[in-house]
């Protein structure tokens, strides 16, 4: 993000430009931001099956009838079992 005063770069979360003390507002999109959420969190779901089913050997139909806290608690044993040396 740039400084649309001076074009200086600035810090993420920054609430006044650095170089030449402009203040800053934050945009929200909504839109944009609903968007993001939903693709982060279909990223998740595929991943998380993905993990479950090469991990237990569970059916795709199965694994996404489980409620997602679940889901994540069976994704994290998983990679805690697959980091151990
Ligand atoms: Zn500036």
């Amino acid at each position: 993000m740039y400084c649309t005063k001076c074009g200086s770069e600035l810090a993420v979360g920054a609430a006044a430009c650095p170089a030449c003390g402009a203040g800053l507002t934050a945009r929200f999109d909504p839109v944009a931001y609903t968007l993001a959420e939903l693709r982060d969190a279909f990223a998740g779901i595929y991943q998380e099956t993905h993990a479950l089913a090469s991990g237990y050997g569970w059916q795709e139909e199965v694994i996404l009838r489980l409620p997602r806290a679940r889901r994540q608690r069976y994704c994290a044993m998983i990679i805690d079992e697959r980091s151990l040396p």
